[in-house]
């Protein structure tokens, strides 16, 4: 099984939000239900990989966020 883009979108998402508070139960980005469970792999300064499972709808996936430079301005 893999993520769709979205799903990948969606789970960078949880990701950000599990970072800011471990203890709230996170959603599966593929099947919602809370529950997630996400294991942090990074590999600091260089790359973070987060590996994500999901009891409910069995994914286990590895996600991959590339650290580089601070990106200036952008998105607005
Ligand atoms: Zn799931």
């Amino acid at each position: 099984m893999g993520l769709s883009a979205d799903e990948v979108r969606t789970a960078l998402t949880i990701i950000a939000a599990w970072r800011d508070n471990a203890e709230a139960p996170a959603p599966c980005p593929h099947c919602r239900t809370p529950g997630l469970t996400i294991v942090d792999r990074s590999a600091r300064p260089y790359a973070e990989w987060y590996h994500l499972s999901c009891a409910a709808c069995g994914l286990d996936e590895t996600i991959h966020i590339p650290l580089g430079p601070p990106v200036m301005g952008g998105l607005d």
